[in-house]
């Protein structure tokens, strides 16, 4: 390794991570910890808090331990360290003895400068009695919330840090990381981590770069169908509210030839860990999972989550959205609301065999969640209020402050082709069989049944049958049609169509523009993909440890030439332009 010990943050950020400019609070929460004050720094997720510990590591002349709860995690975090050169080793329990002494070892008296390490191993005998001849520097406590009973995810090994850090030798400086930290939790960190008069950055809850949006009176399936093929080679999550939904949707999607997998509680330990590692390699784009999944990946492209279902809490939807979009790059949250959704939550609720007192604060919640699902004002503002952060600005990225860009369609036409034609098939048919006889199906059924002579068949053959369906859906939602209860639900004619049919009432539907287009050029872009998942499986990493997606997005529309073209792209550094430049530069060439 070079000796960067003379250089500035902003140097490291630039040679080691390829990075040109600090996010917000980095540079502020980088120097407080080289001024050696404690740190406590609140950020939300994906908003880069590692480099903030990372960064003040490399300048420090002593060494740096870095305690995470998630096992999984770790070895993700080193591997990425080392991908840009720089010397890190984690010690957790899926390590043999020998491995971990090797490693404490390799830590004392090597060059390696940051051990990450689980807090269950912060009292092993091997591991104290090593370091009491090693200078540490700083002790970087990560998802510092797990130390405060009142924080989500308590655990108790974290109250071993304080006495850990105070018989280090070098009066190492402490920096303490969260994502949500209520003010009974932020006290809890400060006083059980033992923070010396710290410093306290607070980067609120907004995640800027995800979009959000509630939608509601659509066919879930169709709009998830719609969604996915709009969206191919990008990463996504559903959430779903039970195991159930988790199964049945997997294999209509599954079916679908959609590349998808599958997660939840009721799968057995080893089917999790290799659908979670598919969906991290990328071998499966798609995931479909209950809450139970999502808590130990750290995969920073996920482009999309959908909620299937309306979560229980907004803490809950919070959590599940931040998900998405960790590298900074647009992102979107979709909620599937409907009125049976609130009803199945309140029924989890009710078996869930709460006493009085815990039944009525989830059921207050589950209506904060419904309220937010219906409320016109800004959606990540609404957030914000619900954890008691007043005075956000309206985000200008969510469906709510985006309104006005909606643009209104007026589908009269349209609206009476549609339902001329249940009339004519005598209101005994469903969604399906009816968008297939506009659209001209040559389908047995609709010929068995001589639809073809209809004069409604094939008029509206210029859209796609899927689009056909999701029109009769929207006429349904807005109650231009009627639709029968049962397993095969038939489209009926009401007062309303009649309205349309007869006086040629007017039918507007709001259509929202198209935003910026996601591939640039998707021709290279997708072979840059795969030269990426090619050396990803050559060095057995995920493939975002070998390049972020918005490095290949940059690459394509830039289409650099040479080496210092490359290292002007975001994400690539020293170390990765000699590992990977040629190759890329190479594929490049073939597209000018
Ligand atoms: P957190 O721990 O806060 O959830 P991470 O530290 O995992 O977030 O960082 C999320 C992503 O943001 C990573 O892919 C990281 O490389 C990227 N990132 C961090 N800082 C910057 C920056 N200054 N410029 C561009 N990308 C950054
Ligand atoms: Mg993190």
């Amino acid at each position: 390794m070079i000796n960067t010990k003379k250089w500035n943050p902003q140097q490291i950020l630039k040679h080691y991570y390829g990075y040109d400019q600090f996010r917000k609070g980095q540079r502020e929460i980088i120097e407080s910890l080289l001024k050696k004050n404690d740190t406590l720094a609140i950020m939300p997720t994906g908003s880069g808090k590692s480099l903030c510990f990372q960064i003040p590591a490399l300048l420090f002349e002593g060494k740096s331990i870095v305690i995470s709860p998630l096992i999984s995690l770790m070895k993700d975090q080193v591997d990425n360290l080392k991908s840009m050169d720089i010397n890190a080793t984690y010690i957790n329990s899926s390590l043999t003895t020998e491995e971990i002494q090797e490693r404490t070892n390799a830590f004392i008296s090597g060059d390696c400068k940051i051990l990450y390490i689980a807090p269950e191993r912060l009292n092993t005998f091997y591991f104290l009695e090593g370091l009491s001849t090693v200078g540490i520097e700083q002790v970087a406590v990560d998802e510092a919330h797990c130390v405060s009973q009142w924080g989500h995810d308590f655990r108790p090994s974290y109250k071993l840090i304080k006495n850990f850090v105070s018989n280090l030798k070098g009066n190492p400086v402490i920096s303490a990381f969260t994502a949500t930290a209520t003010q009974a939790v932020r006290q809890d960190i400060k006083q059980l981590l033992g923070l010396n008069q710290p410093q306290t950055f607070d980067m609120g809850l907004k995640r800027s770069n995800i979009y959000i949006e509630v939608i509601k009176g659509k066919n879930k399936r169709q709009f998830l169908e719609g969604l996915i093929d709009k969206r191919t080679g990008e990463s996504g999550i559903i959430y779903c509210s039970t195991r159930k939904t988790v199964d049945e949707l997997f294999l209509y999607l599954k079916k679908k030839k959609i590349r998808i997998g599958k997660y939840h509680a009721g799968m057995g330990a080893e089917r999790r860990k290799e659908m979670q590692e598919a969906f991290i390699l990328e071998d499966i784009e798609l995931m479909v999972a209950t809450n139970a999944f999502g808590m130990g990946i750290d995969k920073p492209n996920i482009r999309y989550i959908v909620h299937y279902n309306m979560p229980k809490t907004l803490e809950s939807y919070y959590q599940e959205i931040g998900r998405a979009g960790r590298d900074g790059e647009p992102s979107q949250a979709y909620l599937l609301y409907s009125d049976v959704d609130k009803s199945i939550q309140r029924f989890l609720i009710e078996k869930s065999e709460l006493n009085d007192e815990r039944l009525t604060i989830a059921n207050s919640k589950l209506q904060d969640m419904v309220n937010f699902c219906h409320t016109h004002e800004c959606l990540w503002k609404s957030i914000s209020l619900y954890f008691g952060e007043t005075g956000e600005k309206d985000c200008q990225n969510c469906r709510n402050c985006l309104d006005e860009n909606l643009i209104e369609k007026d589908i009269t036409i349209e609206t009476q082709k549609i339902l001329s034609c249940v009339y004519r098939m005598q209101q005994s048919y469903g969604a399906s069989t009816v968008a297939k006889v506009l659209k001209g199906s040559k389908s047995s059924k609709i010929l068995l049944n001589g639809f073809e002579r209809l004069s409604t068949y094939g008029i509206m053959k210029q859209l796609r049958e899927k689009d056909i369906r999701e029109l009769i859906n929207f006429l349904s939602a807005e109650g231009y049609l009627d639709v029968s209860n049962g397993l095969y639900p038939i489209l009926k004619l009401n007062k309303k169509s009649w309205e349309v049919l007869k006086s040629g009432k007017k039918v507007m539907k709001k259509t929202s523009l198209i935003k910026a287009d996601h591939k640039p050029n998707p021709k290279l872009y997708d072979e840059l993909k795969a030269l990426r998942k090619t050396i990803s499986l050559e060095e057995n990493v995920p493939p975002y440890i070998v390049f972020h997606d918005y490095t290949l997005r940059e690459m394509s529309l830039i289409k650099p030439l040479t080496d210092e073209e490359l290292l002007r792209i975001k994400g690539i550094g020293e170390k990765k332009l000699k590992k990977y430049g040629e190759r890329f530069l190479q594929l490049i060439k073939k597209h000018k």
